[in-house]
Formats: structure tokens, C-alpha cells, sequence
């Protein structure tokens, strides 16, 4: 006999069960420059008006279901064209759950959601969650598009959305223009432009959203130093953004995060200058570490630098820069395109020499 915890379990879907849930690594008492966030707090000046604003949020009402406001300041801040359309997500990750639920089981065809490995996870477990095929294009050795692979993949597949992160992560580096062009003309369907990383790269294709019926284009307020608001946005053509619009569950942005991103938008110089710090700072973290002979450094346009340790076990540096106090990210491949990379986000100047002289140590441990 099955007990009531067995037979609940045994409906859940076999495909949740074979997911590993998505791991958060413990950080108490470590420098934390493995999760790309932004290390700088708001101004006190800034954080005094928000507690202020905060104060008269209306918690026992509803928030505003479409936060129009809100909306629209993303609108001007972020040069959203006039006739594209936007709507928000609890962070882009859920706005990425909304894209793939809207085009899963699509009457009885195949669908199949593509993107480029190596590159950002969720949209592999969207898929695996959403029941969606997902393929992956193996991206060539420097992390460039390899666009034969593409060509065929599209061709075969018949992709109902293509993700395309600009700059990927976790290889940090924004893909060719054009080889992103012939992509949105080859699709079939929706090619979603992911630029969580937009404030440290400063290309973007939200003006070719005017050009292209099928381009999405993607933002977080997350790395830009509000990633526990949790909001995201996506823009594109009002037709394509009614229909995802209707899976949004109505509540879906908070009263806090609303009145927060608000007040925040409206001072945006301050958080402007803070990814102008990251990206002062990322340009000497590179320097500093393209001078040690075994380390490969890969170049990067966002808060964050992909690098390959030579000569010596990649775990055992990251487990000796974990003992100095500071926690990165561990790639964990053994093979491939990521083998022996770790991940570190660019943190503030003492975070980052902090993390350099960790490094050096390990470095010299092995
Ligand atoms: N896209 C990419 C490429 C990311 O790296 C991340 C987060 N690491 C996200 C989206 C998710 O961002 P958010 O915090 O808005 O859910």
C-alpha cells in the first residue's frame, strides 16, 4: 500500500522530478561576487525618500494590476519605441516562464525552444519544466555564434522562440550584430534579445524592435543594483505582447516593487553611475588577471568575467578562494567549452582586491 506522501508524489510530473532544482549557494559571511549582483546600495538620500514613499504604500490594496506608471517610466528610461508594447515580470526569469508557456503544447505540433549552450540555465529548465523541447546550438570555442549550426538548427527545429542573451552569460560576450540579424530573419517565430546585462554593455537592439515584427527584447531592473525588487520587462510588438500579457497573473508586480522602481527610475543618474564604477572596475579586474600566465581571461561587456584556470584544478582554486573569504561561481565542467572556468562578478574596488589576492593565493597554493 502507498501512503498519501507516496501517491502525491507519484502524480507530479516525471519531468519535475528529473529536474535538479536550481542550487543558491550559502553566502553568509563571505564577499559575494558570484550571482552578478550590483554591490552598491542606494544613496541615503535616495534611501530616505524611499522609506518615506514606502510608508503611504497601501498594503491592504491590490497593487495596480498593470502598473501603468510604472511602465511608463520604463518606457522613457529605457528608450522603449512608442508603438512597441511592454509588459513586466517578477524578474525576466519570469517573463522567460510566460514566453515558453505561451507557445508549449501548441496544438499537438512539436514545439521546440532554442538557444546557445553555453548560456544562461533557465531557459533550459523553463523548457524542461514547460514541457518543451530545447536545443541547444553549441557556440563556437571564442563563444561566438557558430552560424552553420544555427542555419541548420532553425532550418531543422523550426524553433517557436529563440533566446539569445546579449551579452551572454556566462561567457560575457555580446555576439556579432549581424550574425543576430540573420537569426531574426531566419526564425520562425519570436527572437527574444535577453539584455539583463544592458547598464555594463551599452548595445542593445531595443531601436531595431521598429525593424523587426519577431524581436523581443528583454530587460531586468536585477544588475542594475534592484535585483531584490525582482522586475523584469519585455517589449515588443503590441500583438505579441497582448497574448503573453494574458498569462500574466493580474497581481503579478508588487505594491513594494512598484512604488520602489518608481522612485528609483526617477533617479536614475544614481544608479547610472554605479554601472559606470562596475564597468571602470571590470576593466582593471581584467587587467590584473590577464597578467597572471595561468589564467585565460575571456573578454567581457558585462558585470561579470569568465575565466579558464590552466595547469591546476579549477575546484581546488575556487575551494582556496572560498577558504580567503570571497564566493564565486564554479562553471563544474570537467569537458567542453566551460572546462575549468570559474565565474566572478565584478564587485566594488576593495571587494575586487579582496578577490585578487585570493586568487593570487590560490594560485600559488597549487
Ligand atoms: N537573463 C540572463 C542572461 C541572466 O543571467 C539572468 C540572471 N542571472 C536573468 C535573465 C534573470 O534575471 P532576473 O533577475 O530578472 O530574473
Amino acid at each position: 500500500m502507498k501512503s498519501p506522501l507516496q501517491k502525491s508524489i507519484q502524480k507530479i510530473r516525471s519531468v519535475i522530478k528529473d529536474i535538479q532544482a536550481y542550487h543558491v549557494a550559502d553566502a553568509r559571511g563571505l564577499i559575494k561576487l558570484d550571482a552578478m549582483e550590483n554591490p552598491y546600495a542606494l544613496s541615503d538620500g535616495l534611501k530616505a525618500k524611499l522609506q518615506a514613499r514606502l510608508s503611504e504604500a497601501e498594503l491592504n490594496r491590490y497593487p495596480d494590476p498593470s502598473a501603468a506608471v510604472l511602465r511608463e517610466k520604463l518606457r522613457q528610461v529605457m528608450h522603449v519605441p512608442q508603438d512597441k508594447a511592454i509588459v513586466l515580470g517578477n524578474g525576466s526569469d519570469e517573463l522567460i516562464q510566460m514566453l515558453a508557456m505561451a507557445v508549449a503544447e501548441h496544438d499537438g505540433a512539436d514545439v521546440c525552444l532554442m538557444s546557445f549552450d553555453p548560456g544562461f540555465v533557465m531557459y533550459r529548465m523553463i523548457a524542461d519544466f514547460t514541457g518543451i523541447d530545447y536545443v541547444g546550438v553549441s557556440l563556437n570555442e571564442d563563444f561566438s555564434l557558430d552560424m552553420e549550426s544555427t542555419r541548420r538548427a532553425i532550418a531543422e527545429k523550426q524553433p517557436s522562440i529563440i533566446f539569445i542573451a546579449y551579452p551572454n552569460n556566462p561567457s560575457a560576450n555580446c555576439f556579432n550584430d549581424e550574425d543576430i540579424e540573420e537569426i531574426i530573419s531566419l526564425a520562425p517565430g519570436m527572437v527574444v534579445l535577453d539584455e539583463a546585462y544592458h547598464p555594463f554593455a551599452q548595445a542593445s537592439f531595443m531601436d531595431r524592435l521598429v525593424e523587426h515584427d519577431n524581436l523581443l527584447v528583454m530587460r531586468t531592473v536585477s544588475k542594475m543594483g534592484l535585483a531584490g525588487l525582482r522586475l523584469g520587462l519585455l517589449c515588443g510588438h503590441p500583438d505579441i505582447i497582448a497574448e503573453i500579457d494574458k498569462i500574466r497573473l493580474p497581481y503579478n508586480i508588487n505594491v513594494l516593487t512598484q512604488l520602489t522602481a518608481e522612485l528609483v527610475l526617477d533617479n536614475v543618474a544614481e544608479i547610472d553611475k554605479q554601472a559606470e564604477l562596475i564597468r571602470e572596475q571590470r576593466e582593471v579586474l581584467l587587467q590584473q588577471m590577464a597578467m597572471h600566465k595561468d589564467l585565460h581571461v575571456f573578454p567581457s561587456q558585462a558585470n561579470f568575467i569568465l575565466f579558464r584556470v590552466l595547469n591546476r584544478g579549477a575546484v581546488d582554486v575556487f575551494e582556496s578562494i572560498k577558504q580567503s573569504g570571497v564566493l564565486i561561481k564554479n562553471m563544474k565542467a570537467d569537458t567542453g567549452l566551460l572546462s575549468n572556468c570559474l565565474r566572478v562578478t565584478v564587485g566594488t574596488p576593495d571587494e575586487n582586491r579582496a578577490f585578487m589576492s585570493a586568487l593570487m593565493k590560490a594560485m600559488k597554493n597549487e
